[in-house]
């Protein structure tokens, strides 16, 4: 299937250049000018991958990075910079680009770039597992729920992706303080206690189902059940 990728650049003849270029490579290619109108469309139609410039009329690009990314898009993203301070690049990556190309950039060093990014996106470097209308991308340690991002805090996260990746079996506390907080960290189990408590209060600020995701296994543990429950 032919790849569709989404340049967001305001310069004409970049942008002109750009498309006949990854056209002959064989992607179908959408330009936009305004950052604004490139954001509603990225919301609304699935692209490949996004090539991003920074500076636009409208939001600029790391705005839309930021906005993309808040709202559980996962989408490859190389930023188009014509600026070289490393403080720039590092602050679109932060924001969730992929990868950066610096302007003036050779054609080719550019389609080796689309051609790494799609490749580590499509053979799954993102760990996504579901459940409900819940996605973990535990690659990039993000929840979200329908496509909104729930704030966690690490130990949080660790501690869902420890449930998700363990479906249907009984965690220890001793097993879960191994997992999240380390084997060489002393704590109480309390402290599983408390962030299973805060987890699933915020699971069920999203699903009130959710909330019973997480069982309680008296004298045992805790087991993560999505089939279950509605039987809780
Ligand atoms: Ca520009």
């Amino acid at each position: 299937m032919q790849e569709r990728i989404l340049v967001v650049e305001d310069e004409e003849s970049i942008a002109r250049g750009l498309k006949g270029d990854l056209e002959l490579e064989g992607y179908s290619v959408d330009v936009m000018t305004d950052g604004d109108e490139a954001l509603s469309r990225i919301l609304e139609q699935t692209y490949d991958l996004l090539l991003l410039d920074i500076m636009l009329p409208g939001i600029d690009g790391y705005e839309i990075c930021r906005e993309v990314r808040k709202r559980g898009i996962s989408v490859p993203i190389i930023c188009l910079t014509a600026k070289t301070q490393e403080a720039e690049i590092i602050l679109g990556l932060d924001l969730g680009a992929d990868d950066y190309i610096t302007k003036p950039f050779s054609p080719r060093e550019l389609r080796a770039r689309i051609r790494a990014n799609l490749r580590k996106h499509n053979t799954g470097e993102n760990q996504i597992s579901r459940f409900g209308d819940f996605k973990l991308n535990t690659t990039r340690m993000e929840l979200t729920h329908n496509g909104t991002l729930i704030q966690l805090t690490p130990t949080e996260f660790k501690l869902l992706a420890a449930f998700v990746t363990h479906p249907g079996i009984v965690l220890t506390r001793d097993q879960l303080l191994d997992e999240v907080w380390g084997s060489d960290v002393f704590l109480s189990d309390r402290v599983v206690d408390t962030n299973i408590a805060y987890l699933r209060k915020k699971l069920a600020a999203h699903d009130s189902q959710a909330r019973h995701y997480i069982k309680t296994i008296r004298g045992a543990g805790y087991r993560f059940d999505e089939q279950l429950a509605d039987l809780s």
